[in-house]
């Protein structure tokens, strides 16, 4: 008899996390034996602290080597609670907290603890693909409010937000410090985002994944806001800050009814994160910072020369962000002078002709009605200076012949 697969009806609503693609073309491209300037994933060309490496190494070689408690191990869910109590003024213990293999799983988790099929959920676009693949895999519906060009940076479409509201909106995904634009709230932002999420009864998703990679300023975290700490959960990850991506390491806090839920979610799914990496990240947050400023001393470098760069060439134009490591310049001219209306022609001839491999505002969802201009979206995160130079240097002749 022959085999049939069937697949859940669900599966087709399963985005994917479209960089990966772009990443995936990349590689393809460097094996035919061409240079490629990696300009696409939000992943880290630099190493971890050395302080962190060696906590993992002492762990293991301890016996760090079973299962731990669900929601992690409580020297790392209290010194969570401590580094948020500290830099959010929240008043976490460690019931509020449940460490996730990396930040990522918070949003199936948040998602799955409080949303029932048909609820609607917003989200930004151009956003994080992440967000409206597993709304619409776990059967909500997915609403996006727009990221919009401003004077200095782009920032969050607050109308747009609560005029997208229903009798069916339950939830918000919020992630100030935005990935791909940058985007970051101001003083007036946070007060309204807070007061909308009471007005309407939502609960909240905060994706701080980017909190601590910033430059210039401080980040103040949406939590302060009245009324937002009972109703949302925050996405922590060590990914970012101490070059971490691999590792898998992050966190979900939030109200404890809310955090019981995700830490039972844990039992039914991957039972614990890595246990040898659990004290790696007690390392990174309660040891020496200097591996950490290092990082944001050289991606700061890389952010000056990559600005530079994009806005000498013609037909491009990109803000100086305070923080996060992408970079989201508007390349309307630049595309119309090539020949280009669509992206991925675009995007083909960029890699096939400079070997700079880029995403575009379509890996980050669907465009708005009556949305025109054009964005790309460049990660400095992984690739050194000398290739950010080599690269753009290829894309200012493609661009401009
Ligand atoms: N949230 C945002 C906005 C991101 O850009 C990322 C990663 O790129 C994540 C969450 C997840 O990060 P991780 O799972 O590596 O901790």
């Amino acid at each position: 008899m022959t085999n049939t697969v069937h697949l859940a009806d669900r599966v087709g609503k399963l985005g994917v996390e479209t960089a990966f693609l772009v990443a995936a073309k990349a590689a393809a491209h460097a094996a035919r034996g061409n240079r490629v300037y990696p300009f696409h994933l939000g992943d880290m060309n630099l190493p971890t602290p050395g302080n962190i490496i060696e906590a993992a190494y002492l762990a293991m070689r301890e016996g760090k080597n079973g299962y731990t408690p669900n929601a992690g191990i409580p020297q790392l869910r209290e010194a969570l609670a401590t580094e948020f109590n500290t830099t959010r003024k929240t008043s976490y213990s460690l019931d509020n907290v449940a460490v996730q293999p990396g930040g990522k799983p918070v949003i199936s988790k948040f998602l799955l603890a409080l949303m029932n099929p048909g609820d609607e959920v917003l989200y930004p676009n151009p956003g994080f693909p992440i967000y409206e693949s597993q709304i619409r895999f776990h059967g909500g519906v997915a609403v996006p409010y727009p990221i919009l060009p401003g004077e200095k940076n782009f920032s969050f479409d607050l109308d747009a937000m609560e005029a997208a509201i229903t009798d069916r909106t339950r939830l918000l995904i919020v992630n100030d410090l935005h990935n791909p634009t940058s985007a970051e709230c101001s003083a007036e932002d946070r007060r309204k985002i807070a007061e909308i999420a009471v007005r309407h009864n939502l609960q909240v998703l905060l994706d701080e994944a980017y909190f601590d990679v910033r430059y210039e300023g401080e980040s103040v975290s949406l939590i302060q806001e009245k009324g937002m700490v009972e109703r949302s959960v925050i996405l922590h990850t060590f990914s970012k800050k101490y070059a971490m991506t691999g590792w898998r390491v992050g966190a979900a806090l939030g109200p404890k009814e809310i955090i019981d839920v995700i830490a039972k979610l844990n039992v039914n799914d991957e039972s614990c994160t890595s246990h040898s990496n659990q004290y790696a990240a007690c390392e990174a947050l309660q040891g020496d910072q200097a591996g950490a400023r290092e990082i944001l001393s050289t991606l700061r470098k890389r952010r000056d020369l990559t600005v530079e760069l994009l806005n000498d060439i013609e037909g491009v134009k990109c803000y100086s962000p305070g923080a996060t490591f992408y970079l989201y310049p508007d390349v309307t001219e630049a595309m119309a002078k090539a020949g280009y209306s669509d992206y991925q022609p675009f995007l083909d001839a960029v890699l096939a002709n400079t070997g700079v491999s880029i995403c575009a505002r379509t890996h980050f969802g669907t465009a708005h009605p009556g949305e025109e201009r054009k964005y790309l979206r460049f990660a400095y995160s992984g690739i050194d200076a000398r290739d950010i130079e080599a690269g753009l240097g290829k894309l200012k002749v493609f661009l401009e012949k």
